[in-house]
């Protein structure tokens, strides 16, 4: 099985460090979870900002780096991967928080730097150049979890003798319809990457109906495969080329 991936967990306060306490009275954003993807430099990045109910976010770039945001943070965010042009930017900061324009364009300049920084250059330390605090893993509350595996059948080409499916081979499986109701209610509580996993999840005639299904909705999406069945053209052809990644 694949580890997580969710090995960077990072505090963006950046330049609003000591900013909460000048706000004026700041509402939260609206809550939910939001999906952008940006081609910045020639490589399409996803992003996913998961907007707490109190106002403070949680960004994810690619479903792996994850940076935990102050409600300010977040706004600023948003307003980033929405593309708001500067004017809009203060004009929106400035009616919610007590700060200067000169502030406020030095902030969103700042973070956006940042922001497509951590988006495309993966080798830069963020906590040396960035200016970030290391958050170890499970050390944060989280509303509910990044990712979330989907065992779509308990089928299997192979017979492992180190097999950890305890279920019987022929346990029943959701159709279709139900496994995308599944990803829809997966996407509205707030998680954004799923894996399809079994049993081995190649033998679902649907796999590639399901993959394109949660694509479009805006996850981002794996598959654990024992890999057998990854030889035969038309299931390779089939796979998404955005988002999906391999392991096991
Ligand atoms: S490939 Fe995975 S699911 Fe299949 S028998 Fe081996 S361990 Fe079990």
């Amino acid at each position: 099985m694949a580890k997580g991936k969710f090995s960077r967990i990072r505090n963006f306060k950046g330049p609003f460090r000591g900013l909460e306490e000048r706000l004026s009275k700041a509402e939260a954003i609206p809550s939910g979870l939001y999906h952008f993807t940006l081609d910045e430099q020639g490589v399409p990045r996803r992003f996913h900002l998961r907007v707490e109910p109190d106002g403070k976010g949680l960004l994810t770039i690619d479903a792996s780096r994850i940076i935990h945001l102050n409600e300010t943070a977040t706004e600023y965010v948003k307003l980033i991967l929405v593309g708001a042009d500067e004017r809009t930017v203060v004009k929106r900061v400035r009616s919610r928080y007590a700060v200067d324009r000169n502030k406020v364009l030095r902030d969103l300049k700042e973070i956006r730097e940042k922001v497509l920084i951590l988006a495309h250059d993966w080798k830069i330390c963020p906590i040396t150049f960035l200016d970030l605090d290391k958050i170890e893993p499970f050390t944060t509350p989280v509303s509910v979890p990044y990712r979330m595996d989907l065992a779509l059948t308990y089928r299997c080409n192979n017979n492992c003798a180190h097999c950890y499916v305890e279920r019987p081979r022929n346990y029943p499986e959701l159709d279709t319809q139900s496994w995308k109701k599944v990803l829809s209610k997966i996407w509205e509580i707030g998680i954004f990457h799923v894996v399809f996993t079994g049993g081995e999840a190649t033998l679902r005639d649907d796999l590639v109906e399901l993959i394109d299904y949660a694509e479009n909705v805006g996850f981002v999406t794996g598959l654990l495969t024992n890999g057998r069945r990854l030889v035969q053209d038309s299931l390779m052809k089939g796979f998404p080329k955005r988002g999906l990644t391999m392991s096991r």
